[in-house]
């Protein structure tokens, strides 16, 4: 059972809820305009703003604990972002007293400490694209403790919740919250009722060939040829589901897919997967029955700074497929490596 009475679940599970209500505002009010223009400033304002507020949180709640965040207030700050911040200061002020543009940025920069023994991660837009696009998007938060990461929390404003999904409700979608904690298991609840929390389970499916894949939908995030070997090695027919940001971990917790694969795009094969992208998700994962390494089967170490810097892209999936995935991995790596 989750204990929704402990003080740091309480804390992720409000300032999630906040940060997607604030952002949900803010797409609604920016985009249409913006998307005439070509112009990135709504996810901009909703970036920074959701950081701030969940700065401003964290500070109330846990003024002592560190937070590493995606963002800093460093632009913000040039004569030529004024008026960005002064519209990220109009947003902010609606959750939070004592918004300024000064406030603002000290709250943002609440993120930039480095690792500590205990610190929050927070991507406050994951899957920036898809929340211009109108597609996935999510807020994520994560307590790490030693490395490990102990609470996770994503807000996903445009996923149905799991029961939602099952009914096909996509027509009152109103978004859905996914929470993890060590040993407390995986929940999901209606964004707009966040009390109403159902257990989640991944999915049970043994057999390979019947897998559902998830990639990223943006191309140069992944590595779409290896991917489609990666589906003939395991006699898989369908193609992949393509999806922004963490809301592809909470739809495999939910038992809506059976493997997401990172796979390191060939443009930038050094890449290190940031901790804000996974921390919440992975826990998610995990507690609802799946597994999370990194391609090579290697766990994943969110205590090294800002990048899981030991390991390489990301294989998550209902557990009991796990080994055949990473197997699957190893002889496509090992081919591409050849090459
Ligand atoms: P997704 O929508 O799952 O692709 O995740 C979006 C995240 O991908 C962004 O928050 C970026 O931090 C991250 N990202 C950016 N470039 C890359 C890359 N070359 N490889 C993997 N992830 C990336
Ligand atoms: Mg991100």
């Amino acid at each position: 059972m989750l204990n929704t009475n402990t003080p740091e679940i309480q804390f992720a599970i409000h300032a999630v809820r906040q940060a997607s209500i604030l952002v949900q505002q803010i797409q609604v009010e920016m985009i249409q305009t913006a998307l005439t223009k070509d112009d990135r400033s709504p996810v901009t304002v909703a970036d920074f703003a959701a950081q701030a507020l969940v700065g401003y949180l964290l500070d109330q709640h846990f003024p002592n604990d560190a937070m590493v965040g995606e963002e800093d207030s460093a632009v913000l700050q040039t004569p030529e972002e004024h008026q960005t911040l002064a519209q990220i200061t109009k947003f902010v002020s609606r959750f939070t007293k004592g918004a300024t543009p000064e406030s603002v940025c000290a709250w943002i920069d609440r993120g930039s400490a480095e690792s500590a023994p205990r610190f929050w991660t927070l991507d406050p837009i994951d899957g920036t694209k898809g929340f211009l696009r109108g597609d996935q998007y999510a807020v994520a938060l994560a307590l790490v403790e030693n490395g490990k990461v102990q609470v996770g929390v994503l807000g996903c404003p445009k996923l149905p919740s799991p029961s939602g999904r099952r009914a096909g409700d996509e027509g009152t979608n109103n978004g859905s919250i996914y929470i993890a904690a060590r040993g407390q298991g995986a929940w999901a609840a209606p964004l707009a009722d966040e009390t109403n929390l159902t257990p989640i389970h991944v999915s049970p499916l043994t057999d390979p060939t019947q897998a559902r894949l998830m990639r990223s939908f943006e191309s140069g995030h992944t590595n779409v040829g290896q991917m489609d070997y990666f589906s003939q090695a395991l006699g898989v027919q369908a193609e992949p589901v393509r999806m922004d940001s963490q809301a592809k971990y909470a739809v495999l917790a939910s038992g809506g897919g059976e493997i997401y694969l990172r796979l390191l795009s060939a443009k930038r094969p050094d890449y290190r997967e940031k901790i804000w992208d996974q921390a919440a998700g992975a826990i998610i994962i995990e507690e609802a029955g799946g597994r999370v390494t990194d391609l090579h089967g290697q766990a994943l170490n969110f205590g090294l700074g800002r990048t899981l810097a030991n390991t390489r892209g990301i294989c998550a999936t209902n557990g009991v497929l796990h080994e055949h995935a990473l197997k699957a991995l190893q002889e496509i790596i090992a081919c591409f490596l050849t090459q």
